[in-house]
């Protein structure tokens, strides 16, 4: 009897977040103020009334105020169970055959690393989206047998590298990295996939991509802002009964800040960097946007990134794009962007016809 109603529950949920609608979801998340900026009194422009909707309010400079609505609205208030209860039927669709991929988008600062990665306390998606993967594994056992494979990445500078790699150094390792097409599919030769068959390993691998993402880099904190973190989770399933197989891939990225640097601020490096961040967010954007409004032109070759996810973006797959937002004032003309950016991903032009309060 519990069985069925828990999974009775679990499928109401999947219902809610995944079939009733289209392929592509966008869930807002709002970091809280921390320690000091609270004892700084600083203003908050974000509000929630709507949150249960989906809706949030923001208080604009010059006072206006705009309404932004999305899939899922989080608050403050949202720990990372709330955020994964809502993630979880992806897991679902991956172990179904169907390819996933998970963005975590936003200013520096707003939580996208808390969100994808976490804390040891306080785990995040790509932890427990493997865990629940072999939670069902284990209760489809039996009638279903599943292989799961984890391939950590970067991509920085529109290079490639490999952060499973044994002495990967940024920009060694990347100019050998290509994405080649074989049989359709879109790949990286060369690339390290490891096997793994229970969460110690999960961890391990987890670990060793995080570590190596410091390898080489001068101030780590600084790297990992202008890089896109890429793990790449390879599930090969085949049913006991039919012999059928499938394949599918589940990405979870933690891309690179989003914030506009002013263009008299930043010469050499950090100018090329800068450009190559612009150049991949903003064709992400065009390549969710352009598979929303169904055009027939989808631009995937105009980044390393969209190239590189190329198989698993459209068609049935399925895309889910946190918007991570800070609540504070000095930070609203950041937030507004990233909320103009979120509703043109999801579809949405927001046009003179916005809501205002
Ligand atoms: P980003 O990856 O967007 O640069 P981080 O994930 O590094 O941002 O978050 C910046 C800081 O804010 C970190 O110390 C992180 O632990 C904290 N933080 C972000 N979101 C939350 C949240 N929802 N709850 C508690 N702390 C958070």
């Amino acid at each position: 009897k519990k069985f069925v109603k828990e999974t009775k529950g679990r499928k109401e949920l999947y219902n809610r977040i995944l079939e009733l609608k289209g392929n592509i979801r966008v869930f807002c998340r709002c970091r809280p103020l921390n320690q000091e900026e609270v004892s700084k009194g600083d203003s908050v422009v974000v509000d929630f009334e709507f949150a249960k909707d989906g809706e949030l309010v923001v208080r604009a400079p010059g006072s206006q105020r705009k309404v932004f609505k999305f899939d899922s609205v989080f608050s403050p208030q949202a720990d990372q169970e709330m955020i994964f209860e809502n993630t979880s039927p992806f897991a679902t669709s991956v172990l179904d055959g169907y390819n996933v991929c998970i963005f975590a988008y936003g200013q520096t600062g707003t939580g996208k690393t808390f969100t994808m990665e976490g804390t040891k306390d306080a785990r995040g998606v790509n932890y427990r989206i493997l865990e629940e993967l072999f939670r069902i594994v284990k209760e489809r056992q039996g009638l279903l047998e599943y292989e799961i494979s984890v391939s950590v990445l970067e991509v920085y500078n529109e290079q490639i590298r490999d952060l499973l790699l044994s002495g990967s150094q940024p920009g060694v390792a990347a100019k050998r990295l290509e994405i080649k097409q074989v049989a359709g599919v879109h790949h990286v030769p060369g690339l390290v996939e490891a096997r793994v068959s229970n969460m110690n390993e999960v961890w391990e691998v987890l670990q060793t991509g995080t570590n190596a993402r410091a390898v080489g880099a001068t101030n780590c904190n600084e790297h990992s802002s202008r890089s896109h973190c890429i793990h790449c989770v390879m599930v090969k399933g085949q049913n006991l009964i039919s012999g059928e197989c499938t394949r599918s891939k589940l990405w979870l990225i933690d891309l690179a800040g989003s914030e506009r640097v002013a263009k008299t601020d930043v010469q050499g490096d950090r100018l090329k960097e800068a450009q190559s961040i612009n150049k991949s967010l903003s064709a992400l954007g065009d390549v969710i946007s352009a598979l929303a409004t169904k055009s027939p032109h989808i631009p995937f070759r105009n980044s390393k990134l969209t190239h590189l996810l190329q198989d698993s973006l459209g068609g049935d797959s399925k895309t889910l794009m946190f918007v991570q937002i800070s609540p504070k004032e000095n930070d609203a003309a950041e937030t507004l962007c990233s909320l103009n950016f979120a509703s043109r991903v999801r579809g949405i032009e927001l046009g003179p016809a916005k809501r205002q309060l």
